[in-house]
């Protein structure tokens, strides 16, 4: 955990967030700004800045994330109508939390475009 980060604080519970889901190695909860009915993040309980800096030995929390994301889908009745996974790495994708995180948006019609 890095004692600088906005979502290490969250995981931590140092700052107050809506849990939607939390299992040994992720945790989701919900966007403070939603673009969408559901918003929700999904992040590691690693400090890991983004995917560049996944290792082998990640692979734990990232097929957990997979695993979490379905669970959101699940506990916000999504999974049905479906969602969109959305992950920003880097300047260029607007990135602005730096610990990897994974957004599941739904619960509406969402766009076609991908950009
Ligand atoms: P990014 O822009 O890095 O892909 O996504 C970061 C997301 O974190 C944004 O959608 C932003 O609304 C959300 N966010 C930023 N600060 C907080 C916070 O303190 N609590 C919660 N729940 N979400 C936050
Ligand atoms: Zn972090």
């Amino acid at each position: 955990m890095d004692d600088n980060c906005l979502f290490c604080k969250i995981i931590k519970g140092e700052i107050p967030s809506t849990k939607v889901y939390e299992d040994e190695k992720t945790y989701a909860f919900r966007d403070i700004n939603p673009e969408a009915p559901v918003h929700v993040l999904v992040v590691p309980k690693k400090h890991i800045s983004d995917l560049m800096h996944v290792e082998a030995e990640d692979k734990e929390y990232t097929c957990a994330m997979f695993n979490a994301i379905k669970e959101v889908a699940k506990a916000e009745n999504i999974e049905e109508s479906g969602f969109r996974i959305i992950s920003n790495n880097g300047e260029n994708a607007g990135q602005s939390v730096e610990h990897l995180h994974i957004h599941v948006v739904g619960g509406k019609k969402l766009g076609t475009n991908v950009v």
